[in-house]
Order: structure tokens, then sequence, then C-alpha cells
């Protein structure tokens, strides 16, 4: 799906052996799971590999990136759509991860319709998002969006300790 792309930006086997590895073992530790077709799961690993050489940040492979990392912060893999799509579907939209009932075969992959919302809409929850941050003297309740792990403390943690996103796929979740 990507080697022409690759061949040019000159990624190697190793690398996508590498980062399908990790992906893989954070994947497995935290309760997720990968596609079990590796090829298909390979050329995607090899898609964010692109997207991080191309961006800065590995955003989803299957959707058409801004090159504007705030934009994009919620098509950062894992994205804030993988869980409702996994709970819904058995799949994140590209198929990269998969419910157990996929794993074990009582479910196929189906294609999973797009919840992004449309930009317009997702300047207003920013906006909403960010004018509840600028409240002060309370501790903070921060939600991961990719997984909804909560935690209260001044600042979120550097990684989501369930689902492995980033600090910056937080939000201030309250107190409402
Ligand atoms: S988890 Fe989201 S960002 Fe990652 S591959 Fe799946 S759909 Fe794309």
């Amino acid at each position: 799906m990507f080697s022409v792309m690759a061949v040019a930006m000159d990624i190697s086997e190793n690398e996508v052996t590498e980062l399908y590895e990790r992906l893989n073992a954070e994947a497995e530790q935290s309760g997720y799971h990968l596609n079990h077709d590796v090829d298909f799961t390979r050329d995607l690993v090899e898609g964010l590999i692109i997207n991080e050489r191309r961006y800065g940040y590995q955003a989803c492979p299957c959707r058409l990136a801004s090159a504007d990392k705030e934009d994009d912060l919620d098509i950062i893999c894992p994205c804030d759509y993988r869980d409702p799509d996994l709970t819904g579907y058995n799949s994140c939209y590209c198929g990269l991860y998969v419910s157990q009932s996929i794993v074990d075969g009582e479910n196929e992959i189906v294609i999973v319709p797009e919840r992004r919302p449309e930009p317009e809409e997702r300047r207003k929850a920013q906006s909403k998002s960010a004018a509840f941050n600028t409240s002060e003297n309370v501790i903070p309740v921060w939600r991961c969006k990719v997984c909804g792990y909560l935690c209260a403390r001044y600042e979120p943690p550097e990684v989501c300790p369930i689902c492995r996103a980033k600090k910056d796929r937080f939000e201030r979740f309250g107190p409402i």
C-alpha cells in the first residue's frame, strides 16, 4: 500500500519491524490487539512512519492530515475514535486495531464509517475545552481522549498508563 512512497522515503524493513513490534507489545500490554493480518498491518505501520517523517507525528495512515499538529491531534495514532470504533465495529477505522472477538474469529472486519467530525465541529469542541481550561484554584481532572482514563492532578501524565497516548491527547474533564 505504501511501498512506492516508502522507497522514496527510504524506509527500511527493520524500521517497520521495530515499530510493529513496539506497537504490538504496547497493545497487548494494554488489552488491545493489532490486526493479525501481518502484511496488512505492516503496511499501516509503514504509513505511520511515512506520516511521522512528513508531518513530525504519526497521523492516521488512512486519513488526510492537515500538517497542523493542533488540528490533527485527534487523528494521531491511536486516534480519539479508536475505542468507540472497537466497541461499535470491532476494529478501528483503518483496521490496525481489532477487538478480541476478531482475534477469536467470532466476528469479521467490516467497513468502519468515519466518525471524525467536520472541521467546524472540531473547532467548536476545541474552543469549549480551551475555555474550561482557564478555571483556577482546583485540582483538575484530566481525561485521555483515546481511552477515557481519568486522573486528578495539576498536569496530565506524560503518557497514558492505559493506552500509551501522549500528554497532548488529554483534555480537562473537571471538576464540573
Ligand atoms: S487507531 Fe485511529 S489513527 Fe490509528 S490506525 Fe486506527 S483509525 Fe488510524
